[in-house]
């Protein structure tokens, strides 16, 4: 035999169940950031590597460990994308899209990867859907941008969600903050990577999850932050009050990426079963000139697809899909192919039925149907075939009619219409 293969570590084939929540979380999405004005964007899944040891910074576990990165036949350095907004970044500065009325606002769906650990809720591969609004930057858009993911939230069926928040300044007032960061660390015992970190980007301790107990006694930021960063953030949370939004002050909370000014937060569960974030974003004003651009502000979120499907699935959230009710049953050669041209009427007419026209056996057809739990099957045998008819059958009563073949989308409208 042949050898068998496996996906890669890390990495899943998506169908079944998944895809249903897949499909419905992306049915939100869409629909919601288009009504936002969010216009879809899709970039390549691999860019120049350089964009992401820019926008992502050299210094992070993402560009460091995680980055699936390769030379192409013609020797570009190439990676697979592990995040989405230094590729819409990149997008929106080719494109010359500050031509266009400003922010310019995308949403971006689709796969993503990273070289990590591979655990429960975390893979090499995974899904994020993405909001950006480019070339202005406001509390207003911040809030909505948090708003509207809230909302997504909600739509599909997700309970206690709360929203951490926290400002990490601009770049002076973080400035100002991180020299006093620095001088605490000297202080305190740190794990080795620390010791490194706290010298280099000393934010990242407080992301580390081996130096908890550090945090508790850090500077915040939260008192270094210069009047119009204060008067900002205290702008977004009023708007975020007015718009019922429910989120927590997390003084310590900062985001694995460089690129983040102003504002940051990250989506969680209320339950200790849930502890990951569903995803996160903030304001990244400093991102455009990182890629070659002039200064322009911007704000955007990530969110994990698998983390917000799992959340779904285990507070037992069900996808109404809407069923066929008819099935086409078919016995003999002439039928099956006069029954081919109904089912395409029927698909015209934009009326779910189920076949299988791969059976020969009527019995077998019939069977399915019951287990399909549909209420009217459409049989044809020879008989039906050559008088250009066919029965319709209510599974329910058993009850039976024969019904020209032009007669059937009518007919089967009607009995749609008027069920009880
Ligand atoms: P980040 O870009 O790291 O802020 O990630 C945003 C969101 O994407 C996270 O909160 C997760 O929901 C999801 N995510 C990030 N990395 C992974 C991963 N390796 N596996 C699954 N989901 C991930």
């Amino acid at each position: 035999m042949a050898q068998k293969f496996q996906t890669p570590s890390g990495m899943h084939d998506l169908f079944g169940k998944k895809t249903k929540y897949f499909d419905k979380i992306y049915e939100v999405v869409s629909n919601s950031a288009r009504f936002y004005g969010f216009e879809r964007i899709e970039t390549p899944i691999i860019e120049d590597t350089k964009v992401f040891q820019r926008a992502v910074g050299n210094d992070t576990d993402i560009v460091e460990k995680e980055m699936y990165s390769f030379k192409t036949k013609g020797d570009d350095n190439v990676s697979l994308r592990p995040e989405g907004t230094a590729g819409v970044m990149r997008a929106y500065i080719e494109n010359n899209m500050y031509t266009k009325p400003q922010p310019v606002k995308m949403f971006y769906f689709g796969p993503f990867f990273r070289y990590e650990r591979s655990q429960a809720g975390r893979y090499r591969q995974f899904w994020q859907f993405g909001l950006e609004a480019i070339g202005k930057g406001c509390p207003t858009i911040d809030a909505q941008i948090i708003s509207a993911v809230y909302g997504m939230l909600k739509d599909l069926g997700l309970k206690d969600v709360i929203v951490e928040v926290n400002s990490m300044g601009d770049s002076k007032c973080r400035g100002v903050y991180k020299g006093a960061l620095k001088k605490y660390l000297k202080k305190v015992k740190l794990c080795p990577d620390c010791e490194r970190r706290a010298v280099t980007n000393p934010l990242r301790v407080l992301d580390c999850k081996q130096c908890v107990e550090v945090k508790q006694n850090a500077p915040q930021i939260i008192d270094y932050l210069c009047k119009s960063c204060r008067e900002d953030f205290k702008k977004t949370l009023e708007f975020l009050d007015e718009m019922n939004v429910v989120y927590d002050l997390n003084p310590f909370l900062v985001r694995g990426l460089d690129y983040y000014t102003g504002i940051v937060y990250e989506f969680f569960i209320k339950d200790e079963e849930l502890p990951l974030a569903l995803g996160g974003g903030g304001r990244y004003d400093g991102l455009s000139e990182l890629l070659g651009g002039d200064e322009r502000a911007a704000s955007g979120v990530a969110m994990g697809v698998e983390r917000i499907a799992l959340a779904m699935e285990k507070m037992g959230v069900e996808i109404k899909e809407k069923k066929p009710q008819i099935f086409i049953a078919q016995l003999g050669d002439t039928a099956k192919k006069k029954c081919l041209r109904i089912f395409e009427t029927f698909r015209k007419a934009n009326i779910p039925v189920y076949e299988s026209f791969g059976k020969d056996s009527l019995k077998s057809q019939l069977n399915q149907a019951n287990k399909l739990n549909i209420r009217w099957a459409i049989i044809m045998g020879e008989e039906e075939a050559i008088k250009n008819s066919a029965v319709i059958r209510d599974m329910v009563t058993g009850s039976q009619d024969l019904v020209e073949i032009d007669d059937l989308l009518k007919e089967i409208k009607i009995r749609l219409k008027n069920k009880k």
